[in-house]
């Protein structure tokens, strides 16, 4: 192709025609990854601040892509989003997390929290709050253990309709979690206008935390103005004692992060669920 003078490839790099190449290997295996079983979820534990005690989970999606390997999802989420392949595969996890969760509940005779990450276009599609609907009754799983996680993002684009989506979510018992907070353009005084039950600070104002002095007060000023609103926080990305003791301080309510745990692959959460039975 490089040859050919007349092909628009010339004036594309190597590299970009390879980057190409794999955007469409991965938009065209996404379609298949549901059908083909190569999707499975992990769960990262989230820890109450003070005590440890587990407070739920957080499933995020793997993928592994046959002959392709292991591909992560800030790579194929974005690009499910912008395909819209995001609205099946987005029912696929909630399908498969709540049935999971139903099952260890069974086993176990334990519930806890299992929150899931919702895309901005899976959010709006028509049929969303049904599908929820749908699942729940499915599976049988109590709606007030589901968490579901939005970024500000959404609030940009779509402000009323995001706000009356999360309404209807609210009313069938479910949680609802803003998600990467500090990194969009939501400002503080934005949160009154939300029925958000939790705030989740972003990892990168976790990590320099002890690092830029602006960091501690803002960090401290978010948990401040969330408690005030009867917002619950979680800091995601703990991995360092200094910032666990940072945030015990500073009265945040939970932790999530590589210092307390990683993603955990589906039966090793039953560990979890033991510790939390023998307590
Ligand atoms: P996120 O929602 O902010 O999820 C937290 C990410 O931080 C996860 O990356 C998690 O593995 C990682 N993480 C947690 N603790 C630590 C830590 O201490 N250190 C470091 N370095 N990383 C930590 P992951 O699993 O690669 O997911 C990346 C993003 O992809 C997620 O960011 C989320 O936006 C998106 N995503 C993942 N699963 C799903 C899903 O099921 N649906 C949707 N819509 N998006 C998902
Ligand atoms: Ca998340
Ligand atoms: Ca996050
Ligand atoms: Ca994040």
């Amino acid at each position: 192709a490089k040859k050919s003078g007349k092909n628009f490839i010339q004036f594309y790099t190597y590299e970009m025609q390879l980057e190409i190449l794999k955007r469409l290997q991965i938009e065209n295996g996404l379609l298949y990854s549901v059908k083909n079983n190569e999707l499975y979820m992990v769960y990262q534990p989230m820890y109450h601040c003070e005590t440890k005690a587990l407070r739920g989970f957080e499933a995020l999606a793997r993928w592994k892509y046959p002959g392709i390997g292991f591909v992560g999802p800030s790579q194929f989420i974005p690009i499910a989003e912008e395909t819209g392949i995001i609205v099946d595969i987005g029912k696929w996890i909630i399908h498969e997390v709540l049935t999971k969760f139903m099952e260890l509940q069974r086993r176990y005779q334990f519930s806890t929290i299992v929150s899931i990450n919702i895309s901005v276009v899976q959010m709006i599609d028509s049929s969303f709050v049904s599908m929820i609907k749908d699942v729940i009754k499915e599976t049988g799983f109590d709606s007030k253990y589901l968490e579901l996680e939005i970024t500000e993002s959404v609030l940009i684009s779509y402000p009323e309709q995001i706000i009356d989506i999360i309404k209807q979510l609210r009313a069938l018992g479910i949680r609802v979690a803003l998600d990467d907070f500090g990194t969009g353009y939501a400002s503080l005084s934005y949160l009154q206008m939300l029925p958000i039950n939790v705030l989740k600070i972003d990892k990168s104002f976790i990590d320099k935390i002890n690092i830029e002095d602006s960091m501690n007060q803002i960090v401290e000023h978010i948990i401040n103005l969330a408690h005030r609103l009867g917002i619950e926080v979680v800091a995601e990305g703990v991995e360092k004692e200094e910032q666990l003791n940072f945030l015990l301080q500073h009265g945040c309510d939970y932790i999530q992060g590589h210092l307390l745990s990683a993603p955990l692959e589906d039966e090793l959460i039953i560990n979890q669920f033991l510790s939390l039975q023998n307590n």
